[in-house]
């Protein structure tokens, strides 16, 4: 399983099923993240601070917040990010760099009739 897991990463193409938005977890921030993202929407560092992010479960930091169902707050009904070309690393990264355990079955670009065989 882990060959070809490794192996559709390698020939990885986002169905933008915006399955990895919806709740995986924080989106972990880093100070470049907060200031790209300010940047990006007009605002001051703090403004943006106090409205769209949280302190991660785990009190260690900023993560994003989300909707009451779950989501991520810049998740678009049509599963674009709104802020996509300012998106966390984290999110960039995903899932070739970085990534949860389970991914591949929440990932459509992981299933077997959605991505190119290697
Ligand atoms: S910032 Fe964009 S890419 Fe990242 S979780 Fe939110 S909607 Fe998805
Ligand atoms: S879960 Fe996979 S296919 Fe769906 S939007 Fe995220 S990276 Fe793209």
């Amino acid at each position: 399983m882990n060959s070809t897991i490794e192996g559709r990463l390698r020939n990885f193409k986002c169905r933008m099923c915006g399955n990895c938005c919806r709740p995986r977890g924080d989106v972990r921030l880093t100070a470049e993240d907060v200031d790209r993202l300010a940047t990006y929407l007009s605002m001051d560092v703090k403004d943006f601070t106090a409205r769209y992010t949280r302190l991660t479960d785990d009190r260690r930091g900023l993560t994003l917040v989300e909707r009451q169902t779950g989501e991520c707050g810049f998740l678009c009904e049509d599963n674009t990010c709104f802020v996509h070309e300012a998106k966390p690393e984290q999110c960039r990264s995903f899932p070739v760099g970085w990534r949860y355990p389970g991914f591949e079955i929440d990932c459509a670009a992981m299933k077997g009739d959605a991505a190119d065989e290697v």
